[in-house]
């Protein structure tokens, strides 16, 4: 017997069209690449992405094509992602952060026809146009006044080209298990590996990425995404906050300390999110400046582990509290999210916060499990610690184009290390590629830098295994110390017994005044194992 229900796709326009009638006049606000604030509503945002979907049609765009953009946050960029999705073609998010050939590498792979960019990666078109046969038109994220310099073949000025468009358009129904957006993990090891999601997935994560207990927003809130639109969707927040109405706001190409807190400040940002080291920025700008944030009462901090000295100091100093999440390319990038449960809200602050430095809980939709190197299920105990694997309805079957399936017995292994409690709260202890190997055991980076992390001197620490000839690996802590303020190596060793194994203390410190980054903001790991190679330990 089947149900009697209305039937639609699950599509992506919709959330659009949502917003547009019964959000229209709430405000998305950017900072554009020339530093000028840009406002509009909903209600402008889906006019003109129907006219960008005429005009991607006229250019020949077909549905299951893709679409390039090389982007900051930004409102143009948020059309594009409803346009190019809306019409069934692919929505492929570059992150500029790589290097020009694997830019142009996965240009290639993807076979983009069109790419679109902000003005900042002009020269960087520039030097990759003629090494992307596939892409037939290269469109400025700007109007004809501002046109880059740059010779680039067949270049489309955005404003003028949408411009000559009618914003009647009417969004297609079509199979809610099309493609709508490609977006590549950076492979540090090997070629980047393409990650293709559905309608129907993106739509199910943007439900329940969007509960109280995950994100957690709503028609009262302001949104800032620091984490940028080219790393795994900002993190669903241009989905989420068309779903449920809330304020959005931009910040274009300046994340650093100043320019995010005038933001926050000047926007009423209520709720935001990113990688640590972006808040390891902005924490360092407050400290020094001795300023409030006045409005903004959550964050979310996730793609890297978050040291819990970071948490406490914003709950403790901000009256921000942080939530820490886990996700990955392949989740679209929904894990794990970490809110407490009402039982949990008898416990002490001390017995909460062990909790909320963890990685959190799967919400609806997502089921995780550990395992040993044998395959076979590991305890939920808080202790025992194996391979992560994850299942769900926003989880990647297969990569773009692979012709080999990466699952095993139908569950995705995530190349990540950690530990699950009777609760459900994931512990990440590291990839398993920055795992430290010392004489047979397991040394968790993560947790040699959580302790480094909570002297008031550092501003960054990082652990990565050196050759040891007795032990394999023995752990190397690097740190960064804050601005004018001085730590010895010996006063850092000296935090470690008592927390740790008495055999995880790292073996030496070193000082460096700064870390080498991944393209998503993340310290390299890899980098720093190729910088250090050679160190010598005491
Ligand atoms: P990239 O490596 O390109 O940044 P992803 O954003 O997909 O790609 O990275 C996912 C990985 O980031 C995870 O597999 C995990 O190793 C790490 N990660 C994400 N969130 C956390 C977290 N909260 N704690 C520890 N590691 C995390």
């Amino acid at each position: 017997l089947q149900g009697q229900m209305m039937d639609a796709p699950l599509l992506i326009s919709s959330l659009l069209r949502h917003a547009e009638q019964y959000h229209g006049d709430t405000e998305i606000v950017s900072r554009t690449v020339e530093g000028s604030i840009h406002r509009y509503g909903y209600a402008d945002a889906a006019r003109r992405a129907r006219q960008l979907a005429n005009a991607l049609k006229r250019l020949g765009v077909q549905p299951g094509d893709r679409v390039a953009t090389l982007a900051w946050n930004g409102y143009r960029h948020f059309e594009l992602y409803y346009a190019v999705s809306g019409i069934g073609a692919v929505m492929h998010t570059v992150n500029p952060r790589l290097f020009a050939e694997q830019i142009a590498w996965i240009i290639n792979d993807a076979e983009d026809t069109v790419l679109c960019f902000d003005l900042t990666f002009a020269p960087l078109v520039e030097s990759i146009a003629a090494k992307c046969p596939s892409v037939k038109h290269w469109v400025a994220l700007t109007d004809r006044a501002h046109m880059p310099a740059q010779p680039i073949p067949n270049l489309i000025a955005y404003e003028e080209w949408i411009a000559a468009e009618t914003d009647r358009y009417d969004w297609p129904e079509f199979d809610e298990r099309s493609a709508c957006t490609l977006c590549y993990t950076s492979g540090t090891t090997g070629n980047p590996k393409g990650v293709l999601y559905s309608h129907r997935s993106m739509l199910l994560h943007t439900f329940s990425a969007s509960l109280p207990d995950v994100f957690g927003a709503s028609a009262r809130d302001c949104i800032l995404p620091v984490v940028p639109m080219f790393h795994v969707n900002a993190w669903a927040i241009p989905y989420i906050a068309p779903m449920v109405g809330a304020k959005l706001v931009f910040p274009g190409p300046s994340l650093d300390g100043a320019s995010l807190y005038e933001l926050f400040e000047t926007e009423g940002v209520t709720f935001s999110a990113g990688v640590p080291t972006v808040w390891q920025g902005l924490l360092q700008y407050l400290q020094t400046h001795k300023l409030r944030l006045t409005t903004l009462r959550k964050c979310v901090i996730g793609g890297s582990a978050c040291p819990p000295a970071l948490m406490q100091t914003f709950e403790r100093d901000y009256g921000v509290k942080i939530h820490h999440a886990w996700g990955m390319t392949e989740l679209s990038p929904l894990g794990t999210f970490n809110t407490l449960k009402k039982k949990h809200l008898a416990l002490s602050k001390e017995e909460q916060f062990a909790i909320e430095v963890k990685q959190g809980r799967p919400p609806f939709g997502v089921q995780l499990k550990i395992v040993d190197a044998d395959g076979r299920e590991l305890p939920r105990d808080g202790k025992a610690f194996g391979d992560l694997l994850v299942k769900g309805y926003w989880v990647i079957d297969r990569y773009y184009r692979a012709t080999e399936s990466p699952l095993r017995d139908g569950w995705f292994p995530t190349g990540d290390v950690g530990t699950l409690d009777p609760d459900g709260y994931l512990q990440i202890t590291d990839r398993s590629k920055d795992v430290i190997k010392s004489g047979g055991e397991w040394i968790s980076s993560i947790d040699l830098e959580n302790v480094a992390c909570a002297h008031p001197a550092v501003a960054q620490a990082a652990v990565i295994g050196v050759r040891h000839p007795k032990w394999d690996e023995r752990p190397l802590l690097i740190i960064v110390k804050k601005p004018g303020q001085e730590v010895s190596r010996e006063e850092l060793l000296a935090l470690y017994p008592g927390k740790v194994a008495k055999w995880w203390i790292p073996d030496d410190v070193v000082f460096v005044s700064e870390l080498p980054m991944t393209a998503t903001g993340k310290i390299s790991k890899l980098r720093l194992r190729e910088i250090f190679k050679d160190h010598k330990l005491p």
